[in-house]
């Protein structure tokens, strides 16, 4: 069974992810992590995005591991975060990441976390969410994770949004048949349960 999870930027998708995964003893994608590993490469690196995206050797569990490096921290940097965004609108990059993760998905049970799972990597997800906060406790989130200002970014945050629902090839927006989820103002201990009771009607 696969259940999508995708939304913007710090509406509680990694949290709901991830606490979804442990309850149900699936496994967990964090799609966002393999664009961001990419940037990394190509940040450090250089040479075309879609060379790099196609050649590289991106791991995935506890730790994130490109090319046989952990670059779990590296890829967290605000830097890493603006170039992932950037090189997500690039087609050709889509393509090969969308390849990688239906691989993944093929077998066994999974929680998969992004901008276009439901959409585009797995349209037949038995089921499909599509998490939402309001712009200021999505951005009061991230600067808490970040040490930042919530007002910095909430503006970084607006642009991100911009490129991520404008972009031609694959732009955030809900998959007709997912459910919306509005996390503002939630625990997420009350969305996870939620979504676990979301998950057993699907699976009936
Ligand atoms: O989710 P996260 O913030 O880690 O993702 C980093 C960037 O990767 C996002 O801003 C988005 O542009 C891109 N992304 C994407 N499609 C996905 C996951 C992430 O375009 N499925």
């Amino acid at each position: 069974m696969v259940v999508a999870i995708d939304g913007p930027a710090g509406a509680g998708k990694s949290t709901v992810a991830r606490g979804l995964a442990e309850k149900l003893g699936f496994r967990y994608l964090d799609s966002g992590a393999m664009y961001r590993a990419v940037a990394l490469a190509v940040l450090e690196q250089g040479g075309d995005p879609a060379e790099r995206a196609a050649a590289a050797d991106i791991e995935l569990g506890g730790r994130v591991v490109l090319d046989g490096r952990d670059v779990t921290e590296a890829i967290r940097d605000p830097k890493v975060t603006e170039a992932a965004s950037r090189i997500a609108a690039n087609g050709a990059v889509r393509t090969a990441m969308v390849a990688k993760q239906r691989e993944l998905l093929s077998q066994g049970d999974w929680v998969a976390e992004g901008r276009d799972i439901g959409t585009v990597v797995a349209p037949d997800a038995e089921l499909k969410l599509f998490l939402t906060a309001s712009p200021e406790q999505r951005a009061r989130r991230r600067a808490a994770e970040l040490g930042a200002d919530w007002r910095v970014v909430m503006r970084d945050q607006a642009l991100r949004d911009a490129q991520d629902a404008e972009r031609a090839h694959s732009p955030l927006r809900p998959a007709p048949d997912a459910i919306e989820l509005d996390t503002t103002d939630r625990p997420v201990e009350d969305v996870v349960g939620q979504v676990v009771g979301l998950v057993r009607e699907a699976r009936r």
